[in-house]
């Protein structure tokens, strides 16, 4: 699925992200850090980013 070739600039934007609420382990997928957990309220600063790609980033 890398139909998209030409928009490394906005990779970022472009691709979602998954993120995993620490305090109960609930999975958001979106392109932006979740303003906190859909499932139990906790704050964003308790979500770590999950299989991060090993991309070469500066
Ligand atoms: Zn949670």
């Amino acid at each position: 699925m890398t139909d998209k070739t030409g928009a490394l600039r906005t990779r970022t934007e472009e691709t979602p992200t998954t993120w995993q609420c620490l305090t109960c382990h609930f999975e958001v997928v979106d392109r932006m850090l979740p303003r906190k957990c859909p499932r139990c309220g906790a704050s964003r600063v308790k979500f770590v980013e999950v299989g991060a790609q090993a991309e070469n980033e500066a």
